[in-house]
């Protein structure tokens, strides 16, 4: 039996907020993939874990002590057109762990099976999203970019419908928070303002205590929101992440990437690029991520109307570009080797990204290729070769002119910048064919690729032997990838 300190706060909230429901076990459960960083993180001894004692726990919650599963209600706008019957359709909030430094962890079942908030959906979650789920949480966290994580995935032998019949499975997510900006909405556009002030408070109690002490506290909350939610988005556009399904219920009010689906990390470096083959417009293309975000605070911003005054939600939301703008220059300067802040940067950077837009460049391999040489900067052979390309295009020459020009007016010596480069400029990221490669093979039955993939997600700086083929080039067939909401 696994022992886990549970305390359910949510579960203490009004019965109206949520159903309570037990998990629907998936036929012939198995353990695929086992985390245990995160194991941790809830005190469960990674050593003493007995597999099938893990699945049985976490797949039917009867066997794990302490736990008070629920679906929860919430709301939200999808793709620019508010949804008032969203709610956990197939996930289960099991409960909140407090481990022995007092942190609180929420677990959350994905794929638990039909919920009063299913609508026409199965309540299931198939292998092939559950892998890509699993494995974005890892390379996030890899990459220092505030995430949700897993504790473990679960295989089975039951199939459903998506792209012709495929796998169930379950992932355990583990996060300190499941509330979404749809969960305010949904009080919000039901009139429930009691119960919306009421979530204002326990989030802020639970997230945000520091905004107790403001003078407007609600104000101070949807501050923290935003300033959480500028940082991420700007993190995502340093490194080409396309999330693909920005809707206000894929939010989370603690700024993590949250509900991973068709995402990518661009192979090249492309604004238009649109991660979801359902988005036929291109709402959530990658040059518009941070606009959507500060769309989403606008929702926000709406829903909390009746706890702050209209305009001093505006002053908040006239904030949000710039505080997006201090964080990308921020990261970049940091994976320029750049310390000393000097205002011809944010142009250095600006047009670094034009040129990689010209050039269909790689800006992570670029900016790796940069950390790795002994010089400031590398002259342009070395660095062709290193991009597989046959010669620099003359704009990227003379733009690596100016980077040396600037490079040396840092006090650092080069080694130290190099090694301080290194540290965010991964030398691995998560390829969609990588994905796609373990994908496959774990619907073959094989999860060893799956699980050699993971230490290079979670340390993508270092070098991890054997696996260099995944620092190079994608291959042809990974352009024709084709990424759907379909989960
Ligand atoms: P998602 O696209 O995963 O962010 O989900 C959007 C909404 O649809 C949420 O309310 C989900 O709970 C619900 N949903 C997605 N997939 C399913 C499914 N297979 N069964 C039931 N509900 C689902
Ligand atoms: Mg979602």
């Amino acid at each position: 039996m696994i022992t886990l300190s549970f305390d359910n706060s949510y579960s203490r909230l009004p019965e109206e907020w949520y159903q309570r429901i037990t998990p629907q076990p998936l036929k012939g459960a198995h353990l695929i993939s086992f985390n245990p960083s995160v194991a941790q993180l809830i005190d469960l001894d990674p050593c003493t874990v007995d597999p099938a004692v893990l699945v049985r726990s976490f797949s039917e919650a009867e066997a794990l002590p302490g736990a008070a599963p629920l679906a929860m209600k919430y709301a939200g706008h999808q793709f620019g057109f508010y949804n008032p019957d969203l709610g956990d359709g197939r996930g289960l909030l099991l409960g909140e762990v407090v481990n022995r430094r007092g942190e609180r962890w929420d677990l959350h079942l994905k794929g638990a099976g039909r919920t009063a908030y299913s609508r026409f959906g199965d309540g299931r979650a198939v292998l092939r999203s559950s892998i890509r789920e699993y494995l974005a949480g890892e390379a996030m966290a890899g990459l220092g970019i505030p995430t949700t994580r897993a504790l473990c995935l679960i295989g089975s032998e039951q199939y459903t419908q998506r792209n012709g019949m495929e796998p169930c499975a379950m992932l355990v997510r583990v996060t300190p928070c499941h509330i979404r900006f749809g969960h305010f909405e949904y009080f919000y556009y039901t009139r429930q303002h009691d119960e919306l002030k009421r979530l204002a408070d326990y989030a802020i109690e639970r997230y945000y205590p520091a905004c107790q002490e403001a003078e407007q506290p609600y104000l101070a909350f949807f501050n923290a929101v935003l300033e959480k939610s500028a940082e991420l988005v700007a993190l995502w556009q340093c490194y080409g992440f396309v999330h693909g399904v920005l809707n206000t219920d894929n939010m989370s009010i603690l700024g993590e990437t949250f509900d991973y689906g068709p995402y990518t990390f661009m192979d090249w470096y492309e604004p238009d690029h649109v991660a979801n083959k359902n988005d036929d417009e291109g709402r959530y293309a990658f040059s518009r991520q941070p606009e959507i975000v500060l769309w989403n605070m606008t929702a926000l911003a709406q829903s909390l109307l009746p706890l702050i005054e209209r305009a001093a939600l505006e002053r908040a939301l006239l904030r949000f570009n710039k505080r997006y703008r201090y964080y990308q220059l921020k990261r970049m300067r940091a994976r320029l080797g750049l310390q000393a802040e000097r205002e011809e940067d944010a142009v250095l950077v600006a047009d670094l990204l034009a040129v990689a837009v010209e050039h269909r460049l790689d800006l992570n391999r670029l900016l790796r290729a940069l950390s790795d040489y002994q010089d400031i900067a590398p002259d342009g052979c070395e660095l062709a070769s290193r991009l597989e390309i046959c010669a620099l295009p003359p704009t990227l020459s003379s733009w690596l002119e100016r980077y040396r020009v600037r490079a040396q007016q840092e006090v650092a010596s080069a080694p130290i910048r190099r090694q301080q480069m290194r540290a965010v400029n991964p030398r691995y990221l998560l390829r969609n064919y990588m994905a796609e490669e373990v994908i496959r093979e774990a619907h073959g039955g094989n999860y060893e690729p799956l699980n050699a993939l993971l230490p290079l997600l979670r340390k993508p700086s270092e070098e991890h032997a054997g696996m260099e083929r995944y620092a190079g080039t994608p291959p042809d067939w990974a352009g024709a990838i084709c990424l759907t909401c379909s989960s």
